[in-house]
């Protein structure tokens, strides 16, 4: 009986991967003056468009990791889930008609929904038999108004939808799409003298005039832009940022042998790990310093910002080998800004954000980190296991991150070790001594 099942559930298998899973049509598609192709996977009349020229012809702003992908206009972010074109046509035709439809890997390439994106932006869309269109409606700039805020000149520009501003060079900007009057303002702000504009084949073109020297900042409101100019963005980039996770904490106690418990190990080597590095004046923090229940998304708030980030741990299962572990993850998985830009900033739920102003440490950089702490331990007589593991916190981080066994809580040897407190200092050395490395010194 079991067996005749699984018999004919391969048999269906079998005959969906043989015959053609989608197949795909396509068709001209016009995006304000560019020329993209829409395909149809599945033909269920939804159509689909490639990612990064869609958005280019758009201006919008992109961004993308293994899960999702989200496109952004001024104020206006749209986050749609991003999945593989599956074998299955019933399940590519739920993908494909969910509200909201997802993104669609398909060899390499990203495609998006053109109708949903179009609708969800305010943009107009037409479809025929031969072609199909977007068509970026005209912006208007409905006013400029520039204050001193906080020792900052603010520029204020007010449109009549959500507009995406492109940095073009020093105080040149790009209003894409805008249509706008040439016409130029003196002003007396702390650094601008004064504000220029001009009709250009994209939009308007605007130019700041006094603002050498001075990085300008960009934030998105409803249907407004502000551009910062000003000493806080001069500031130089803050110092490398060092993340400590002492996994587990309050009631979670981890793994456990007797009154031995993870929690509190880790806690010791992670606080002491900290202290050797600020003392010698490197920015760390830790994600709990005290035993208490942090959840996971706390800790991968902190894990999103870190340069450095490692999370400490204790072997608990009794098949466990001895000695540490260092796993890390580099594989698609982990989020990777594609397209970022120091100057820009979103609205995320109320206030201003910027979002993803740190770059992803390269594969190589995170493998040369795992390498230094190994080597860190070797130095102490313990051979390190490394694995790779798409861990959700490791996933999290785009620095140099790297979840480390001190040892296995079954193993009398480890054990010993890791209740110890002069060993558990020897630990908290290598990990210091690892990141240092690691940084090579910058504090
Ligand atoms: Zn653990």
């Amino acid at each position: 009986m079991v067996l005749k099942r699984s018999l004919s559930v391969w048999l269906c298998l079998v005959i969906l991967t043989l015959g053609p899973a989608f197949a795909q049509e396509a068709k001209p598609l016009l995006v304000g003056g560019e020329t993209l192709e829409a395909v149809y996977p599945g033909n269920f009349g939804v159509s689909y468009t490639e990612a990064k020229p869609f958005a280019q012809a758009l201006g919008l702003a992109y961004w993308q990791d293994d899960a999702r992908v989200i496109l952004g206009l001024g104020s206006l972010q749209i986050r749609l889930p991003l999945a593989s074109i599956p074998k299955s046509r019933t399940y590519l035709k739920t993908l494909v008609t969910k509200n909201p439809p997802h993104a669609l890997r398909d060899r390499g390439k990203i495609l998006l929904p053109v109708r949903y994106i179009a609708k969800a932006l305010g943009f107009a869309y037409s479809g025929s038999d031969s072609s199909l269109k977007v068509i970026i409606p005209e912006a208007n700039l409905r006013g400029i108004d520039v204050t001193v805020t906080n020792g900052r000149d603010v520029l204020s520009l007010k449109f009549n939808r959500n507009v995406n501003l492109v940095r073009m060079g020093q105080g040149h900007w790009l209003l894409l799409g805008v249509r706008a009057e040439e016409g130029m303002r003196y002003l007396s702000g702390l650094y601008l003298t004064d504000v220029r504009l001009q009709p250009g084949p994209y939009g308007a073109e605007l130019y700041l005039d006094g603002v050498e020297g001075w990085p300008e900042e960009v934030a998105y409101y409803p249907q407004e832009a502000r551009i910062f100019v000003g000493q806080k963005a001069s500031k130089p980039p803050e110092p490398p940022l060092i993340v400590i996770d002492p996994g587990h904490g309050g009631s979670d106690l981890g793994a456990t042998y007797g009154n031995l418990y993870e929690k509190d190990i880790v806690l010791k080597v992670a606080r002491e790990t900290a202290d050797i590095l600020a003392r010698r004046g490197y920015r760390v923090r830790l994600t709990r310093s005290r035993d208490e229940t942090r959840s996971i998304y706390e800790r991968a708030q902190l894990a999103a910002k870190a340069d450095v980030f490692l999370s400490l741990h204790v072997a608990g299962d009794p098949v466990s080998p001895p000695g540490p572990s260092i796993y890390t993850y580099t594989g698609a998985g982990r989020a990777t800004p594609v397209f970022t830009s120091k100057s820009r900033a979103l609205l995320a739920g109320g206030g201003y954000k910027k979002i993803l102003l740190r770059y992803a440490a390269a594969p190589s950089r995170v493998e040369a980190f795992a390498r230094g702490l190994e080597a860190e331990f070797g130095r102490i007589g313990l051979s390190v296991r490394r694995g790779q593991s798409p861990l959700y916190l490791l996933e999290r981080a785009p620095g140099a991150a790297a979840l480390v066994e001190l040892g296995s809580i079954y193993n009398n040897t480890d054990r010993a070790r890791m209740s110890n407190s002069a060993q558990q200092s020897a630990y908290a050395q290598v990990l210091a001594r690892a990141v240092e490395n690691y940084l090579g010194g910058v504090k």
